[in-house]
């Protein structure tokens, strides 16, 4: 093996990242046995749906503040191992890349609401008292994607069990190793915190055939959908609640009062995370033609490669199934891949450490209308704010989910806010800031646009329930 100054450099950051994490958290867990049905890994959908009806139930008997617990054990469980996650995911999917899986993990676990948002509301009048409380749905159906697979289903336990419920998940075949390793590690850490076996379960070889079972079944009171649009489709025509999360094709809008340089670093930080495999990643821009040039620039500076021409067009030839329509369809196996990767297949040979492609293009290309998940991110120059929304609005397809705008005019902000609808918006900051990396907010990667939760969290997983009293039980 050929060993240079960055490959000795990234072996030793990968170990002083491992060291940071097991002095911050503890040692590693992931392996060792647990047997007696206790890993939550069953043959069938019907055995997963009957023992996560049992654990759902001993789990409602436990009080609160023992079910708080239970969510704390499971976050220091996934921090402890958001290292060998995020590397079996990688290794197993061949998705994205590892640094940034690690920190998903990471958001997730910390970032994802437990049990304090379930917050009871109480009103008082002349009649009374009557409550409004979060009760649990019983057994939720999760189907969850290759493309998040441990935050998805970090993010959805910890909210779904903080609201009493408990899981079956069915995870994309694709990540199935890791999709199963993160739900025994969390079951794990619910058994060593005293709560019941079986609160997160699923089907040991998932499929779309188990996936479709999972939905249908009786015993599932809620789905929870969280994939591209054929699963989203599916789950909203079941007949029972769905709360489904689909795809986006994420706009960044930049106006000529920006600054340039940090909108430039913010777009490349945030179309390159992960390789772009993120539904809320930077996937086109538009900037106002008078400072077109300075952000290529900029964005240059920051790791991004632009490419031109003919070079264009053989991308295109190499990424696209079908360029064609409103919704070209990329060839898969580009998708989570590095730009250098990329770039060395169209024959560029001398930038294998660019973080993102770029390239610029008129406002109806495959690379606007596709959500490409990958490191390759348009540009568009336009000569309005008006003419921005028009193409923006079109590249979302509708879909409602996220928009990123870099501007210091309140009112182009506003007017972008109001027009794009998206579930989020994220102002001045990388996409992910959106997602609370780096930004305000909670975190889960479930961004429910079809159903409108938006990011979803513990109170989505829950019935709302009403206690009415009736004169009495007022001190005023
Ligand atoms: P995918 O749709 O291929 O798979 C997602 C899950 O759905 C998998 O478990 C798969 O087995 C199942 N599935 C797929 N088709 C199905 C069908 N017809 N019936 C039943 N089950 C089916 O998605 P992916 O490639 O894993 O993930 C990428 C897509 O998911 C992108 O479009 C991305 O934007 C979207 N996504 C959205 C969010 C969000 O929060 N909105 C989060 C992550 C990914």
């Amino acid at each position: 093996m050929e060993i240079n100054e960055s490959k000795i450099s990234m072996m030793v950051d990968d170990i002083t990242r491992k060291v940071k994490m097991e002095l911050k958290y503890g040692q590693a867990i992931s392996g060792g046995p647990m047997g007696g049905g206790s890993t939550g890994i069953y043959k069938t959908i019907d055995e997963c749906i009957r023992h996560a009806g049992i654990a759902q139930k001993k789990l409602i008997e436990l009080s609160f503040e023992k079910r708080a617990e239970l969510i704390g054990s499971m976050r220091t469980m996934i921090l402890r191992n958001a290292d060998p996650l995020a590397k079996l995911a990688v290794e197993e999917t061949r998705l994205g890349r590892y640094p940034d899986k690690i920190k998903k993990n990471i958001l997730a676990a910390k970032k994802a609401p437990g049990c304090e948002d379930l917050i009871t509301e109480a009103r008082t009048g002349d009649d009374g008292l009557v409550l409004y409380e979060y009760g649990p749905y019983g057994v939720i159906g999760s189907v969850t994607p290759t493309t998040n697979p441990t935050s998805t289903i970090t993010s959805n336990s910890l909210g779904m069990i903080a609201a009493g419920n408990s899981v079956v998940f069915n995870p994309h075949p694709r990540a199935k190793k890791v999709s199963l390793e993160t739900i025994k590690l969390l079951n794990r850490a619910i058994i060593s915190a005293g709560g019941p076996k079986n609160l997160i379960c699923s089907v040991e070889e998932p499929d779309i055939k188990t996936s479709q079972e999972l939905m249908n079944h009786p015993g599932i009171r809620l789905l929870v959908v969280t994939g591209g649009e054929g699963v989203v489709k599916y789950g909203l025509t079941r007949g029972k609640k769905c709360i489904a999360a689909g795809p986006g094709n994420p706009p960044v809008f930049i106006d000529d009062t920006a600054d340039i340089s940090k909108a430039a670093k913010n777009t490349v930080d945030g179309a390159s995370f992960d390789n772009n495999i993120l539904c809320i990643a930077e996937k086109e821009v538009f900037v106002f033609r008078t400072v077109a040039d300075r952000l290529i620039t900029e964005m240059k500076k920051h790791g991004a490669y632009e490419i031109k021409g003919q070079q264009i067009k053989q991308a295109v030839e190499l990424l696209f199934k079908d360029s064609s329509g409103e919704h070209p369809l990329v060839d898969t196996q580009w998708v989570g891949q590095d730009a250098g990767k990329i770039l060395r297949n169209i024959g560029i040979t001398n930038a294998f450490d660019s973080r993102l492609v770029i390239a610029e293009v008129e406002h109806d290309h495959p690379f606007v209308l596709g959500e490409m998940l990958m490191p390759v991110l348009a540009i568009v120059r336009v000569d309005s704010l008006d003419e921005a929304l028009e193409w923006g609005l079109r590249a979302e397809h509708g879909f409602r989910h996220t928009a990123c705008m870099h501007s210091e005019n309140v009112v182009n902000m506003t007017k972008v806010g109001r027009m794009i609808e998206t579930s989020i918006f994220v102002k001045n900051a990388p996409s992910y800031a959106g997602l609370g990396m780096g930004g305000e907010g909670f975190c889960s990667l479930t961004i429910a646009g079809p159903t409108g939760e938006g990011v979803t969290r513990s109170r989505h997983f829950a019935r709302v329930r009403r206690c009415t009293l009736k004169d009495s039980l007022r001190i005023v």
